[in-house]
């Protein structure tokens, strides 16, 4: 820390993203990427962008905007875009909470709640997950401040019905709940219809997971007008041309190509049902997932020591050294070939502890 950095930062602890090597080829399954390219049609669009760079992007983003609103069946004033949907979180941090509203999510999520919270200043309470990994709606009744809960959640997979988070949005009239859909196309069902009765709701989505797209940077919220222009008001006041052109143009097309999204989608579903099956005949405990990942604890070999020994044979997935998640791996769904190769490693890994 240099002598100049400001004393509100002094207690920020960052994010710790998952490992992107640049020193080898692993297979990578610590990030939730996708295995597949993203759509032709985006990757073409963005191409014939390219030449257009020396003009800003249009801050409206209003290509985007128009196919969002038709893709979703929402107003053109009900969506805000962002560098990535960490951006959107960002923003509805600092929206939406302050010391008399604070940031309420469970104790087990995603990693970059909390950093969100201490970055924007404001504070924040968690509730722990039920003994399954699972969220119980009602202990977010009248939870007196701004929710944020991933549906699926991160990193469990686990997914609650469109019934209880609508009790939850219902329950909480006078607070914002924030639901993030990153995996939601992954067997979730979306909140995006509720945002038209509920004016507390915002969902925010991401183009990283589901839509191959996640070196480009683009996610949204979606929620009713009010709050999507309190978000812009922090949009304009950080960066309008938050989205870059050649992103804008991938967009378009990955909402475009419809076919391919759900081919896509339906592979990473089959694959993932394959291996959690797989993982059950080895000896895992697999929590039931909705998501691109799975995630897994095992008796026969410890979480991290798992870890190790599949990054030594080329094999990158995600531990979280927290209490309740220590013995627990977090693994992508890759291609089925990625996923033969884990699955023999894993099946070697478990030989060798029971020599
Ligand atoms: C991946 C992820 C995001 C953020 O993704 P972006 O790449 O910034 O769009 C947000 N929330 C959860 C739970 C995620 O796993």
């Amino acid at each position: 820390m240099s002598r100049f950095f400001s004393d509100k930062y002094s207690a920020l602890t960052p994010y710790t993203p998952g490992e992107q090597p640049q020193d080898r080829r692993y297979i990578k399954l610590n990030t939730n990427e996708s295995p597949y390219p993203p759509s032709p049609v985006a990757v073409r669009l963005a191409r014939e962008e390219a030449g257009s760079c020396m003009l800003y992007s249009d801050p409206q983003c209003r290509s985007l905007r128009v196919a969002a609103a038709e893709y979703f069946d929402i107003g053109e004033d009900a969506v805000v875009f962002g560098n990535g949907s960490d951006e959107v979180l960002n923003f509805a941090f600092s929206a939406f909470c302050d010391d008399r509203c604070p940031a309420v999510f469970p104790d087990i999520s995603y990693g970059f709640y909390p950093v969100f919270a201490e970055q924007c200043g404001v504070p924040f309470r968690t509730v722990p997950l039920r003994e399954d990994y699972s969220i119980a709606p009602q202990d977010y009744f009248a939870a007196g401040g701004t929710i944020f809960i991933a549906n699926p959640n991160a990193p469990t997979g686990i997914a609650l019905g469109l019934d209880a988070i609508e009790a939850i949005v219902r329950e909480n009239p006078n607070n914002v709940v924030v639901i993030d859909e990153a995996y939601v196309d992954f067997g979730a069902q979306s909140a995006v219809p509720l945002t038209k009765r509920y004016d507390n709701l915002l969902v925010v989505q991401t183009f990283s997971k589901s839509r191959s797209l996640a070196g480009a940077r683009l996610g949204f919220g979606i929620g009713s007008p009010e709050l999507i222009r309190d978000l812009e008001t922090l949009r304009y006041s950080v960066n309008p041309y938050n989205i870059n052109r050649m992103t804008m143009a991938a967009g378009v097309g990955a909402l475009a190509d419809r076919d391919y999204f759900d081919v896509c989608r339906s592979r990473v579903i089959a694959t993932r049902e394959r291996v959690s099956e797989a993982l059950g005949r080895l000896g895992f405990n697999v929590l039931p997932s909705s998501a691109n990942f799975l995630f897994a604890s095992s008796s026969a070999v410890g979480g991290a020591e798992l870890y190790a020994a599949l990054k030594e044979r080329g094999i990158l997935v995600r531990h979280f050294g927290a209490p309740r998640l220590d013995n627990w791996n977090r693994i992508t769904v890759g291609s089925e070939q990625e996923m033969d190769a884990l699955l023999d490693a894993i099946a070697d890994i478990i030989k060798e502890e029971k020599l």
